[in-house]
């Protein structure tokens, strides 16, 4: 087997990144990533009772590190200053409260002074500056320490071992991706057993004998790459599947879990914080805190991340512009903390098909998935009428979307769909979400799949 684009340490990088092409390093990280899910696990173990002063007890003994990596911030040694506070002021997860948040945009000027400047630091030295996917708006630069870089793979083994997967000594692990950049590559995964992480795009010749022929243990996607997984005669069967990014709705995850005969993990996470929550497997639509390493707070209604675990840019209060609300939680599923209810981040927006079908209007992101999501939106005026409305003047060759568009309603069920084609200067936010799909349409049988 030969995959394009040579071998390097980290699967994340975004186009024009600064990052190694060899991967040996990351091996040094092993003892550290032991240690994280250790961390994760201990914090599970220990808390089997529902006490939920115990348990915000146990997650304020990990204050301390985020207070001495804020001393160590030049932006937050200013701007706490400013403010007349201290990271010594930051004792229970109450404190919080009274300290700045932080928004995408300030974090996108201030890459520069936020991270914690330590040149002695191996995970400092082995630092990289990578874009963010963009899949919430415009991309900016995240800086990533050595360690950051490998955390995927802690959250992995931390996944398998609460949903009871066991993964072989060096897994296989295969990156299905639908961008249309086609990029593929091969690398080592030093800190999980020595595996193999494998990208491979399905705009590339025979993705699907390749996915089959790569004996996959554990699969990532996004529901774009799982549409197209899904739309396929012969899948894979993989330890573990798990998917981020975009909407999973209810009926992707039944289909998707009865083919693969694998759990299926929903993660939340985002380029800036990295994995924050997953979505239970007995209650949907419930997304559990990856406490102590992560703290959620809602405030007026939107999601709000401090990332504890130690990294090079200390994230206090970090504003997702996602909606949730976050209440202490014994679920079913034997999870003890916090968990993130009526979540509305990647919204849901099903489209009514002429015989009364509802279909979920995700299945079209894979269309446009060369565009950030502020970047269109597709809006179904009448049932077989839509509006896509695209930012830009139209002058960068893709006269063909609407066309595009049509052939895939029609593939999805829709005999003759009319598109109204609109290029505009922006588009107008609601909240702080971009929402690129809506619709206008009621359907009286349109009840969320997840309650
Ligand atoms: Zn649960």
């Amino acid at each position: 087997m030969s995959y394009a684009g040579g071998a390097q340490g980290i699967s994340t990088v975004g186009p024009g990144a600064d990052f190694r092409h060899d991967y040996e390093y990351l091996a040094t990280y092993g003892e550290r990533s032991d240690r994280a899910l250790c961390r994760l696990l201990d914090f599970r173990r220990q808390h089997t009772e529902s006490d939920r002063r115990e348990m915000t007890a146990g997650v304020e003994d990990h204050l301390d590190t985020l207070a001495s990596r804020l001393f160590g911030s030049p932006y937050y040694r200013r701007i706490l200053h400013r403010r007349g506070l201290s990271p010594r002021d930051l004792v229970s997860m109450k404190d919080l409260e009274g300290f700045p948040m932080l928004d995408r945009t300030t974090l996108g000027k201030m890459w520069r002074q936020l991270p914690v400047v330590d040149e002695e630091s191996p995970s400092y030295q082995d630092a990289v500056l990578v874009r963010s996917s963009g899949s919430t708006g415009s991309p900016i630069q995240v800086i990533r320490d050595g360690y950051d870089l490998v955390h995927m793979w802690t959250m992995v083994r931390f996944w398998a071992q609460i949903t009871g997967v066991e993964l072989p000594k060096s897994p296989m692990v295969v990156l299905l991706c639908d961008l249309p950049s086609g990029l593929e590559y091969q690398s080592r995964l030093p800190t999980l057993g020595d595996g193999t992480l494998v990208r491979i795009s399905t705009r590339q010749p025979e993705p699907r004998r390749r996915l089959l022929e790569a004996d996959v243990d554990v699969l990532f996607s996004d529901p774009a790459g799982l549409h197209w997984l899904l739309s396929e005669e012969e899948v894979p069967r993989p330890r573990l599947v798990l998917s981020s990014a975009q909407y999973l709705s209810a009926q992707m995850r039944r289909e998707l879990e009865d083919r693969v005969r694998a759990p299926v993990i929903n993660y939340y996470a985002s380029s800036e914080t990295g994995p924050i929550a997953w979505e239970c497997l007995q209650s949907l639509g419930k997304f559990h805190v990856l406490v102590p390493d992560m703290w959620v707070e809602s405030v007026k209604e939107e999601l709000v991340v401090t990332r504890l675990r130690p990294s090079i840019v200390p994230l206090l209060r970090y504003r997702m512009g996602d909606g949730g609300q976050v209440a202490f939680d014994a679920c079913r599923c034997g999870y003890r903390g916090w968990t993130i209810r009526d979540f509305d981040g990647r919204r849901m927006c099903r489209f009514l098909r002429p015989d009364g079908q509802l279909v979920d209007a995700w299945k079209l992101a894979r269309l446009f998935k060369h565009r950030a999501l502020d970047g269109f939106r597709l809006t179904q005026l009448r049932e077989e009428c839509f509006r896509l409305e695209l930012v830009g003047s139209g002058e960068d060759g893709e006269t063909s979307m609407g066309g595009e568009l049509a052939r895939l309603l029609r593939r999805l069920g829709w005999p003759d769909p009319q598109i109204e084609l609109e290029y505009v200067d922006e588009l107008e936010v609601r909240g702080t979400k971009p929402e690129p799909f809506r619709t206008c349409i009621t359907s009286p049988s349109d009840v969320d799949e997840q309650t």
